[in-house]
């Protein structure tokens, strides 16, 4: 069984603010050496990082395009789209067929956009047109289920990773996710992911339930024990620790 996180970051990264997990000896800088280290200390066999938030993507894309051409064994990573900017499907096009990355991060919260808002279907047409999943965050305003529900069915095409499973609407997230098939739920930080893994895998399939991290800001031995607690069989856990992230992204 391979774990591959499906879930991480890279870019600045202030342990002070951002309460890095474990003791960490880097920089502010969380680069893909860091995130390889990273792995082999909690026993991770790979990841799918992101930029480190928009306001920080000037250092987190750069830093993500290094580690997929250093690291193609261990790291894939995403684009992060701001859909507030117009030049972003033609980045996310470019880093795509240019610098070998995978797919693209979207952070309604973030970026001060509703997810079920139009604003974003540049971006998500030319994901679908690349054919590569989309992975969005799922908790505080503008990022709810059920307006990622809305965004995921104009685009029936495209593989939807619901980030932190809806945090504490994790029943929403399950809801949104029984109506649109090509929602992929995903456990990062997810505090009842434990509880809730066997429900979801149940009500809408094991192949759509990834497991995440959130690190470094959250350790991934934390957040795999939810998944090894559960109530799946090891059959099951295995899909869910890796083998579906693995699937969604073409990796061999
Ligand atoms: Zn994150």
């Amino acid at each position: 069984m391979r774990r591959i996180d499906a879930h991480t970051h890279l870019g600045e990264c202030d342990r002070n603010y951002f309460g890095v997990a474990g003791n960490w000896d880097f920089t502010s800088l969380f680069t893909g050496d860091d995130l390889v280290a990273f792995l082999d200390e909690v026993e991770v066999d790979g990841a799918l990082c992101f930029p480190l938030g928009t306001k920080y993507s000037d250092a987190g894309l750069p830093l993500v395009i290094e580690a997929v051409q250093k690291h193609p064994e261990r790291i894939r990573g995403f684009y992060w789209g701001n859909p507030h900017r117009s030049e972003a499907p033609d980045e996310l096009e470019k880093c795509v067929r240019e610098y070998g990355l995978s797919g693209l991060k979207l952070h309604p919260t973030s970026d001060s956009w509703m997810a079920g808002n139009p604003l974003a279907d540049p971006l998500m047409a030319r994901a679908r047109d690349l054919g590569v999943p989309v992975t969005i965050h799922s908790h505080q305003p503008g990022s709810q289920p059920a307006l990622i529900g809305e965004l995921a069915s104009r685009f029936p095409e495209v593989t939807v990773i619901m980030a932190h499973m809806g945090m504490h609407n994790y029943r929403d997230a399950m809801y949104v996710a029984a109506k649109e098939p090509n929602i992929v739920l995903e456990t990062s930080v997810q505090p009842w992911a434990h509880r809730m893994a066997r429900d979801v895998v149940d009500r809408i399939g094991v192949e759509r339930l990834v497991w995440g991290s959130d690190a470094p800001l959250h350790n991934p031995r934390v957040e795999m024990t939810k998944i090894e607690v559960s109530a799946l069989t090891d059959e099951e856990k295995a899909q869910v620790l890796g083998g579906n992230i693995m699937r969604i992204l073409d990796w061999e």
